[in-house]
C-alpha cells in the first residue's frame, strides 16, 4: 500500500464508519439503488435461490471519496475511466463544444478488502452504480480557439500628396492568435475556465495611410500678410516725402533686411529681378489675374516659372532700389492696376 491508498483508505473508514462491519464485509455500495429488479432473480419461472454468500477479496472502488462498488481488477479502472471519456467528448461534439483532449480530474482508488463474492462486479457494474451513485466526474478539458487580431493603422506624413489628400500604402490585415484553455467540468457543467496558453499564427499587417502635407499652389482668392508681423510704415494713396508729394501704388511694411516674406496667396511666379524703383522685385500672378509685387528685397527663395502656395517663403526683405530705409513694399494689382491692400487683407 503507498501513502495515497493509505491515505484514501483512512478516508473511506471514516466514509463508510456506517456500514456494518466493513471489515469482516462491507454492505457492497450502491446496491440499494442499483440492486436487483424484481423478478430479476427468476429463471424459467422458478424462484432461483440466493447463491451462497461467501466471503473473498475484492477492489473497494470509491471516486472523490466516495464508495462506489467493489470490483474484482485493478485493470477494470482503465476500462471505467475510457468509458467516462468517451461519454464525455460525446457530450461535448453534441452540444458543440470544441476540445483537444479531455482528462479525468476525480480521483479513482481502489482499496483491497474482504466482502461478499456476489457483491464484486466488473468495468459495466461499476459503471452503473457510479451512474447510480449520483456522483459527479470532474473532467479537464483542453479546448483551442482562433481568434482574429486587430491590425493597427498607422498614418505617415507625405510630401508626394496635397494636403487634405489620403492614401491607402499598405492595407490593413487581421491577423491570428489561437488560444488554449484548460475547462472544468463538474458532470456536464462547466465549472471553470482558464487561459493556458495564447500564442499568434499570423500576425496582423498594419493598414499604412498616407496623409498628403503638399500644400496646394492653387490660389485661395482671399489675401495673407507678407509678414509674420505686420506694422504699416506707409499706406496706398497720396504721402509727401521730403517735401515731395506722391502717389503710393502699395502699402510699405516695416521689415528689417533678412525678414522673411510669404506668397501673399497660392499662384505662379511671373517675375523675378530687379526693376526700377522696386529693387529686387518678385511678382506672383494669382489665378484670377490678380498680381501681387514684394519689392526692395534682399534676396530670393523663388524662380520665375514656380507655383507657390500661399504662405510659401519666397524672399527675404531688404532695401534695394529706391528707399529711405529698409521695408518692404507690397502691392496688389487688378487689371494691371494697383488698388488698395489694406481692402484685401485681413484686418489688423
Ligand atoms: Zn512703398
Amino acid at each position: 500500500m503507498n501513502k495515497k491508498s493509505i491515505i484514501t483508505a483512512m478516508v473511506i473508514i471514516g466514509l463508510l464508519s456506517g456500514f456494518a462491519a466493513l471489515s469482516a464485509c462491507a454492505e457492497p455500495p450502491g446496491k440499494d439503488t442499483v440492486g436487483s429488479s424484481p423478478g430479476s432473480g427468476s429463471v424459467n419461472g422458478e424462484e432461483e435461490r440466493e447463491p451462497e454468500s461467501t466471503e473473498r477479496e475484492g477492489y473497494l472502488l470509491t471516486v472523490d471519496g466516495n464508495p462506489i462498488a467493489y470490483i474484482e481488477n485493478e485493470s477494470d479502472i482503465k476500462a471505467l475511466t475510457e468509458h467516462l471519456i468517451a461519454e464525455h467528448k460525446k457530450y461535448l461534439s453534441e452540444n458543440g463544444k470544441s476540445f483537444d483532449s479531455v482528462e479525468i480530474k476525480s480521483s479513482f482508488d481502489l482499496m483491497l478488502t474482504k466482502c461478499k463474492s456476489e457483491d464484486v462486479t466488473d468495468a459495466d457494474g461499476a459503471l452503473q452504480r457510479l451512474g447510480a451513485s449520483g456522483v459527479r466526474i470532474t473532467y479537464a478539458v483542453t479546448a483551442k480557439e482562433t481568434v482574429p487580431i486587430a491590425f493597427e493603422t498607422v498614418y505617415k506624413n507625405s510630401a508626394s500628396y496635397y494636403e487634405g489628400t489620403r492614401k491607402v500604402q499598405t492595407a490593413g490585415k487581421k491577423g491570428e492568435k489561437q488560444r488554449t484553455y484548460t475547462v472544468t467540468y463538474t458532470g456536464t457543467e462547466e465549472s471553470s475556465r482558464e487561459l493556458t496558453e495564447e500564442k499568434t499564427l499570423t500576425a496582423p499587417t498594419n493598414e499604412v495611410i498616407l496623409v498628403g502635407t503638399k500644400k496646394s499652389t492653387a490660389s485661395t482668392g482671399s489675401y495673407a500678410w507678407p509678414t509674420k508681423s505686420v506694422y504699416i510704415t506707409s499706406y496706398y494713396g497720396w504721402r509727401t516725402i521730403n517735401g515731395v508729394r506722391g502717389y503710393h501704388y502699395g502699402i510699405d511694411l516695416r521689415a528689417a533686411v533678412g525678414t522673411s516674406i510669404y506668397a501673399s496667396d497660392g499662384g505662379k511666379v511671373i517675375f523675378v529681378g530687379t526693376a526700377s524703383g522696386y529693387g529686387k522685385l518678385i511678382k506672383i500672378q494669382h489665378d484670377n489675374g490678380d498680381v501681387t509685387y514684394y519689392a526692395h528685397l534682399s534676396s530670393y527663395s523663388v524662380k520665375k516659372g514656380d507655383r507657390v502656395y500661399k504662405g510659401q517663403l519666397i524672399a527675404k526683405s531688404g532695401a534695394t532700389g529706391r528707399v529711405t530705409g529698409p521695408h518692404l513694399h507690397f502691392e496688389i494689382r487688378k487689371n494691371g492696376v494697383q488698388v488698395n491692400p489694406i481692402k484685401h487683407l485681413p484686418k489688423l
